[in-house]
């Protein structure tokens, strides 16, 4: 276990130089006091838990002191928001502070998001808000719990500072970690400035560092995306399994590794509802909850165009073919085991789909629907699920063809129960869940938020006293209007 001061540093894409990023000092925050810190993240550092508690933790990352090794940065990318491109993004204000390199040789990004402004902030202030930054590190640290790709949260620390949205708030700051923050829209800049150097230099870093196997490929860069469209392809497969809704992916908003990145207004689905938007900004529904297959496509195809300086078009078709088929076949599989079939059937795929389009306008809970659905033999179970549905002739003859399949694996219901318990969450990090939490933290007491973290990073796990954090939400929690601001 290390101090906070022991970190090793090792800066590498710093070191690619002014072209790909600025020198920025953070900007602190006033009376920094620590939110939250993330146990779990703070191993990926190998730091001692303990290790929170000490005042040097919320003055670092809330700007006061810096590691003489770090060397802060604001990186400069570009992208397509809501389809349309924006030549003028990057890091507005958030800085890679920097590259550490932990006991087991793993690299871990040091990003301070809040941290102040920088080239890249055009008109705003550079600073983000207690209540985002606390939703940042909610859905973090619970995505990764699920078991779903995503960046990292080390902690939050809120402060005195004011800062101006639809009212006046308090500055906070986050500590994101991800092995890298190379996002989609780092390639796109390079591209659409015609600097095709700096876009060779950047696509040598991302390979070596990032992606090495590729390097071991007759092509590695047509094998790079290839393998980008991979990890995509199995991260939305994870969204839409687990009903989570991103809410804003833009390009500037996909990490090159395939994790979930940049969280804004997100949602988890509370009743089942595929067209879902849960960014109030996005009038036409571009990224509601089923949008989200396409969507990806797309910005996969965007990052393809930004790569044909230096692969050819119809290896970049071949691989964003690969796509749809590659989503469906780890949807399928995720959804088998949500439902407890062990093996394939060939009419498991229209199970899936029948049982969803009975869901639909239900307000059947989607969570928490599996869970039940595990907790008694498959006859019992969907008895009692029977009630949630509207169409109970539809449901009766769903339940009928999902009990016959669900007879065919031989299990007893204790392993059927083991193993539906192990990919079926009984905790979700649901909105109003993560509201009330807010509340109390923007009145200074943390202790909400601090639970809610604690119950939902063992989300499969039942915890005895916690049934609050199990229910169902009361109906004005499925209808909050979450403020996109941030
Ligand atoms: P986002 O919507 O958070 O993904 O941000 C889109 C772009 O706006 C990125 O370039 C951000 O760095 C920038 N940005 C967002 N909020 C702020 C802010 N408060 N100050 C400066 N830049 C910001
Ligand atoms: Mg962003």
């Amino acid at each position: 276990m290390k101090q906070l001061t022991d970190l090793t540093f090792d800066n590498r894409f710093a070191r690619l130089g002014d072209g790909f990023s600025t020198a920025v000092m953070p900007k602190p925050i006033a009376e920094p006091r620590l939110v939250i810190a993330s146990p779990a993240a703070m191993a990926l550092l190998d730091l001692d838990p303990a290790q929170a508690q000490s005042p040097v933790f919320a003055e670092l990352f809330a700007g006061h002191k810096l590691w003489s090794t770090a060397q802060s940065r604001a990186m400069v990318y570009s992208g397509h928001q809501f389809g349309q491109y924006n030549p003028q993004l990057g890091d507005g204000r958030g800085l890679l502070l920097g590259e550490v390199v932990n006991d087991a040789g793993e690299y871990w990004d040091l990003h301070l998001k809040g941290a102040g402004q920088t080239p890249y902030s055009r008109s705003a202030d550079g600073r983000a808000v207690l209540r985002s930054s606390i939703r940042e590190f909610l859905a973090s640290e619970y995505l990764h719990a699920l078991g779903i790709p995503t960046s990292r949260a080390l902690c939050v620390t809120a402060s005195s500072t004011p800062v101006w949205r639809e009212k006046q708030e308090k500055a906070a700051m986050l500590l994101r970690l991800a092995p890298s923050h190379v996002r989609f829209g780092h390639f796109e800049y390079f591209y659409y400035t015609r600097q095709h150097d700096q876009l060779k230099i950047l696509l040598e870093h991302v390979l070596s560092c990032h992606f090495p196997e590729t390097l071991q490929q007759p092509e590695p860069y047509a094998a790079f995306f290839r393998t980008v469209v991979e990890r995509n392809a199995g991260m939305i497969a994870r969204w839409q399994a687990y009903g989570f809704c991103h809410g804003v992916m833009n390009t500037d908003n996909m990490s090159i590794l395939g994790i979930t990145f940049d969280f804004g207004p997100y949602a988890f689905l509370d009743d089942f509802d595929e067209k879902h938007i849960c960014n109030h900004s996005d009038d036409s529904g571009r990224y509601s909850f089923s949008n989200q297959v396409p969507i990806a496509h797309w910005n996969l195809a965007a990052l393809a165009q930004a790569l044909t300086p230096f692969v050819a078009a119809e290896q970049l078709r071949e691989s964003l073919d690969l796509f749809l088929p590659l989503y469906q076949a780890h949807y399928l599989d995720l959804m088998r085991r949500r439902l407890g079939l062990d093996s394939a059937a060939d009419n498991d795929q229209q199970l899936i789909e029948r049982l969803l389009q009975l869901m639909q306008g239900s307000a059947v809970d989607y969570s928490l629907f599996f869970r039940r659905l595990g907790e008694l033999p498959a006859e019992q179970a969907v008895a009692r699920l029977r009630d949630e549905f509207i169409d109970l002739a539809g449901f009766d003859r769903w339940a009928h063809d999902y009990c016959s399949r669900s007879a065919m694996d031989k299990r007893s219901q204790a392993e059927r129960q083991q193993h539906m318990h192990a990919v079926n969450p009984l905790y979700l990090l649901r909105n109003y869940l993560a509201q009330q939490a807010i509340e109390a933290a923007e009145a200074g007491d943390y202790t909400a938020v601090r639970k809610l973290h604690a119950v939902l990073s063992q989300p499969f796990v039942e915890q005895p006293g916690q049934q609050r954090y199990a229910e169902r939400p009361p109906q004005w929690g499925k209808h909050l209007e979450i403020s996109c601001s941030s």
